[in-house]
């Protein structure tokens, strides 16, 4: 009998953070690293946040969450902010608060999978759907997304892959890693396409539905159509919206008899997120939202200057982002430059040689390519890029 079970070994370490701790190593020793490896916001969170978590701990919301499913006034704050940013009708009992958005996800894939069942998960894909479905015994059927297409799937694309063992669809717009986004129209086209497929649930990952850099106004998945409503899961977090990764608030809503079993596991696991921190919750998304409109802008005016400088880097191709803080270009034109055969050891040679910090591509299951996180300064988005610019020249 081994120590470690098989779950866990099966398990594989965030790339994600193994880069940013050797980048963290590197400084610790008094190299200056540019590092573009972050996936949170560069902000702190506003003033306005924090007092409201500073008062509820004063007012002694410092016990267990009751329910531990969401206390109430966070629960009806974030129907009344689907309904407004997201056109979606939900009731409190069909929304709960949870350990950032990540607990949401890992609850729903605990509560929906059987051994077996199957998850659909696009390429490029963030770091944890296919960990999670592995805990639940899952299979993970994987879908490319094309480069010409800026990684986004069609729907005959998807239909293919559709087995009687689907059990879940999991859609991420605007995407972490790739930065992309699904216009509404095709987003109407897949949730068309799984009116044939009835029993797929879909899981729609909402993070960065409010850092959207199109112009045209989202469409929630849910929002698709009413038999797409019955059967979507919509999450969403205070994380990257109020810059509150720390927290480690999050939540989400969908049909009731999901809900509930999710919440089952949750009261039987975590017991929910802390108090004050859903108080909080209740007040950021209450409040006025300029504080995401000019992250937002932000983040938007670095995408598009990060985006034209990388697409100058001989052997560098890159989508335009569309969304999120992530720029996700090809690299496997430089390759050959650095010696490298794969993006992790591009990532390495990177860092070793001109001390900046990317996300090598197979950590989403996409080994051509590596991801740069535009939350950080302008003017270390250049120190990064000049750096880049000088080793691939
Ligand atoms: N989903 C996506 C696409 C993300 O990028 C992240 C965070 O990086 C999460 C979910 C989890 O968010 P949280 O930090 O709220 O747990």
């Amino acid at each position: 009998m081994a120590l470690i079970s098989l779950r866990a070994q099966e398990l594989e370490e965030s790339a994600t953070l193994a880069v940013s701790a050797k980048a963290a190593k590197m400084q610790s020793e008094g190299i200056d690293v540019v590092s573009f490896g972050a996936g949170e916001p560069d902000f702190d969170t506003p003033d306005h946040i924090k007092q409201a978590a500073c008062e509820a701990i004063k007012k002694g919301m410092t016990k267990y969450a009751k329910p531990a499913s969401g206390i109430m006034p966070a629960k009806e704050a974030v129907c009344e902010s689907l309904k407004k940013m997201n056109d979606l009708d939900y009731k409190p009992g069909q929304v709960l608060i949870t350990v950032g958005g990540k607990e949401a996800l890992y609850l729903a894939i605990m509560a929906l999978m059987d051994p077996g069942d199957e998850c659909i998960i696009p390429i490029p894909y963030w770091v944890s759907y296919p960990e999670m479905v592995k805990l639940a015994q899952g299979k993970s059927v994987f879908i490319e997304g094309k480069e010409q297409n800026e990684f986004k799937l069609t729907p005959d694309e998807i239909a293919a892959r559709i087995t009687p063992r689907t059990k879940l669809f999991v859609f991420n717009s605007p995407s972490n890693p790739g930065g992309f986004s699904y216009t509404p129209a095709e987003t109407r086209a897949i949730a068309d396409m799984l009116m044939d497929h009835p029993r797929v649930i879909i899981l729609s990952d909402e993070m960065y539905d409010r850092l959207l850099f199109t112009g045209q106004k989202y469409l929630s998945f849910a929002g698709t159509r009413k038999e797409m409503y019955d059967r979507t899961l919509t999450f969403n977090a205070g994380s990257k919206t109020y810059s509150m990764t720390g927290w480690r608030i999050g939540y989400v809503a969908g049909p009731l008899p999901i809900i509930q079993n999710m919440a089952k596991i949750q009261s039987q696991t975590t017991s929910g997120t802390a108090t004050f921190c859903q108080q909080a919750l209740a007040v950021a998304l209450r409040s006025d939202q300029a504080c995401v409109e000019q992250m937002r802008q932000e983040f938007a005016r670095r995408a598009e200057h990060m985006w034209k400088r990388l697409n100058a880097i001989p052997g560098v191709r890159c989508v335009r982002p569309t969304g999120a803080f992530y720029a996700f270009p090809n690299v496997s034109g430089a390759f050959k430059k650095l010696g490298v055969t794969n993006s992790l050891d591009f990532a390495s040679k990177v860092l070793e040689q001109a001390h900046v910090a990317l996300v090598p591509g197979s950590a989403f299951g996409a080994d051509n390519y590596v991801r740069l996180s535009f939350a950080t300064s302008m003017a270390q988005i250049d120190k990064g890029l000049d750096r880049l610019q000088k080793l691939l020249s």
